[in-house]
């Protein structure tokens, strides 16, 4: 991305030559000039640029798909906004590892990462993240290590900030800080319910559960996913989970498709889970305020569009550590 070559607030003069031919070509686009202001150019009589801020949502802001980003104002997005760098990442991808720094903070644009807590033989997931959340909550606790691991459980792609970049943006934009602490809220109404989930309801209702969480996050309703990734991130059997997709796919609630998962019965699904889902869905529902659900289409847990999008392309190599990379 390129350089901010001026500084434009409301209005400012730009006397590059190149910026002039944009300017009659239409409004700029995402890092020609500035990153996250569309504006328009004047020519005045004596050959200066006018730059006037014409549009504070540019398309590549209203591109963003992490609910976080988007809940955001428009002057913290742009301060924001040119720190991010976009990744992809396959499934086993682990954005975090267990008890190391945080190196960056990634916010999910698309696909599911799973949040794991393990021993030296055994891990199951805690709570998945997708498209309402991030990676990299102790640095917003005021911690550099993290206890868990975060893996991807479907591939994806995310918008990453430097964890030092972000530590020093959150002092001096404590709205940010806030919307990123009610996330925090949220991901602990999941952690508990997920341990309740685990001992008390059956296997039926948990998969229920998870599909739902699932396809809000995606908001696809085709999850690009392996029964042994299913088993893996419920801490159950892979027969176990065939055996319940089996009877969702003879009640018509899903269907199986090439390497994926199709939910053609939202409804039906919501009966067959548990209230753990529900107990989830509006503790994220409840961490945005009304006024940023305005960036969006609603609520957290009515954002499905249903686009049946596969997430099937080669990214990065499998088990690449992208907080690395
Ligand atoms: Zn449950």
């Amino acid at each position: 991305m390129r350089e901010p070559c001026c500084t434009a607030t409301t209005e400012a003069i730009c006397d590059k030559s190149d910026h002039a031919e944009v300017c009659f070509a239409g409004s700029v686009q995402l890092g020609y000039c500035l990153p996250s202001l569309a504006l328009r150019f004047h020519r005045r009589p004596k050959g200066e640029t006018i730059l006037t801020v014409i549009n504070e949502l540019t398309p590549s802001r209203q591109a963003i798909r992490n609910r976080i980003l988007a809940d955001l104002s428009a002057d913290d997005f742009a301060t924001l906004e040119p720190l991010l760098r976009r990744i992809d990442f396959r499934g086993r991808t682990v954005l975090q590892e267990a008890n190391r720094p945080v190196e960056y903070v990634h916010f999910i644009e698309d696909g599911l990462v799973s949040h794991v807590a393990g021993s030296r033989t055994e891990s199951v997931e805690t709570a998945m993240v997708g498209c309402f959340g991030y990676v990299g909550v102790p640095l917003i606790l005021g911690s550099s290590i993290a206890p868990q691991r975060a893996i991807a459980c479907m591939p994806g792609s995310a918008l990453r900030i430097e964890a030092d970049e972000l530590s020093r943006l959150l002092t001096e934009r404590p709205q940010i800080h806030a919307r990123m602490l009610r996330y925090v809220q949220a991901l602990m109404a999941q952690n508990s319910q997920s341990v309740l989930c685990a001992t008390k309801h059956e296997i039926n209702q948990r998969l229920a559960r998870w599909l739902l969480l699932a396809i809000d996050r995606l908001q696809s309703d085709v999850l690009a996913i392996t029964h042994e990734m299913l088993a893996t991130s419920m801490g159950v059997r892979r027969a176990s989970i065939t055996n319940a997709l089996l009877q969702f796919e003879a009640e018509g609630v899903v269907q199986k498709q090439r390497g994926a998962i199709r939910v053609i019965d939202r409804a039906g699904l919501e009966q067959r889970a548990c209230d753990c889902y529900h107990i989830v869905r509006d503790a994220y529902a409840s961490a945005q305020t009304a006024k940023d659900g305005c960036a969006h289409d609603g609520h957290a847990h009515d954002g499905h569009h249903h686009d049946g999008h596969a997430h099937d392309e080669a990214r990065g190599p499998d088990g690449e550590v992208a907080g690395t990379a």
